[in-house]
């Protein structure tokens, strides 16, 4: 990132939510359930399937909890009338996790008729290290209950080797593997882009080796060629891992990964509470500062 991006990132606090909203456009589908169902049919119609996201997390209130909870019903009865190929991902502390580990599993269970309903899948993304243990333990007990879940792993944690090493692959867990976007202590997390890199193929080779459903989850071209070498090394099939990517993300990227016939995911998130999400999107786009003068100069 050029000095002018990095400063743009640290002042992106002081940026009105107005222009933020704006500028994090492409990020999320929009604020309601049927502008969601509307770029998941565009998506699906390129061939692509995709995980709905309701946005929102930190819920510190169990009613606000509550509230996620009605949403993604409300989704999992949309995903199926549309017939659209779509699961769903949820933040564990936007079911409550920050609240009380009881009150986030309950959450997560009163999805499960449906989820059976609809024979659908339900990731439960990966929050920053303090839930890091508590998303392992929600994990193991939703997926005791329903096989159809999975979880994530983040392959900037220097724990997670270790993660995958004793609970995930001996569970045989369905797993999305991705850098992982919080900002951690550097005894607890790789900083450098290569051991990150690094530590991403390792997980990802011991992954499918172990037999597992990896998502592989980055727009970094580096990790995708390096993705395709090894799944060719291990001669896998097209229903053993697949792509992701998030919405509005190297879109050219990822046509051409569908191109070259692998299984495609696209993360998108839609809802009202986009601000916390869509200013982690922009802090990795490396052309922000561009974009911000582009916006306040009024330039095309
Ligand atoms: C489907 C999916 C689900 C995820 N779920 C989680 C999760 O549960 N927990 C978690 O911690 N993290 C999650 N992440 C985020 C992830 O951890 C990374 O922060 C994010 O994917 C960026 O890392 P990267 O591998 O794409 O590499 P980067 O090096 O960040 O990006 C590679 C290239 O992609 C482009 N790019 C990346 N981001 C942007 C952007 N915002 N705008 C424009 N261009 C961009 C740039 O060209 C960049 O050089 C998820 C990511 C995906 C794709």
């Amino acid at each position: 990132m050029s000095l002018l991006d990095t400063l743009v990132v640290t002042t992106l606090p002081l940026v009105p939510k107005s222009i933020v909203r704006r500028f994090a456009g492409p990020y999320i589908a929009g604020e309601s359930l049927n502008d969601a169902i509307e770029a998941v049919k565009k998506l699906n119609r390129q061939g692509i399937s995709t995980t709905i996201d309701v946005l929102g997390e930190s819920v510190t209130q169990p009613e606000k909890a509550q509230q996620y909870v009605s949403n993604y019903l409300k989704v999992l009865d949309a995903i199926d009338q549309h017939d659209l190929d779509s699961n769903i991902s949820i933040k564990p502390t936007q079911f409550g996790l920050g609240i009380d580990t009881d009150l986030c599993r309950d959450n997560f269970i009163k999805l499960m008729d449906k989820l059976r309903k609809y024979d659908n899948f339900v990731r439960i993304d990966m929050e920053d290290s303090p839930f890091t243990t508590l998303t392992l333990d929600l994990h193991e007990s939703i997926s005791a209950e329903y096989s159809k879940s999975g979880i994530v792993i983040q392959a900037y944690l220097r724990r997670t080797i270790k993660d995958l090493e004793e609970r995930l692959i001996p569970g045989k867990a369905n797993i999305r593997l991705c850098k992982g976007i919080y900002i951690e202590p550097h005894d607890l997390a790789y900083k450098d882009t290569d051991v990150v890199r690094k530590n991403f193929n390792l997980l990802l080779e011991k992954a499918l080796k172990a037999g597992l459903y990896v998502g592989i989850a980055t727009h970094d071209e580096i990790l995708v060629w390096d993705a395709m070498r090894i799944i060719e090394k291990l001669d896998l099939s097209p229903d053993q891992y697949e792509f992701q990517m998030l919405l509005g993300v190297t879109e050219s990227l990822r046509r051409q990964i569908v191109l070259e016939g692998h299984k495609m995911r696209v993360y998108v998130p839609f809802g009202k509470d986009w601000y916390a999400y869509s200013t982690r999107r922009l802090k990795e786009n490396p052309k922000i500062a561009g974009y911000v003068f582009k916006d306040i100069f009024n330039l095309k």
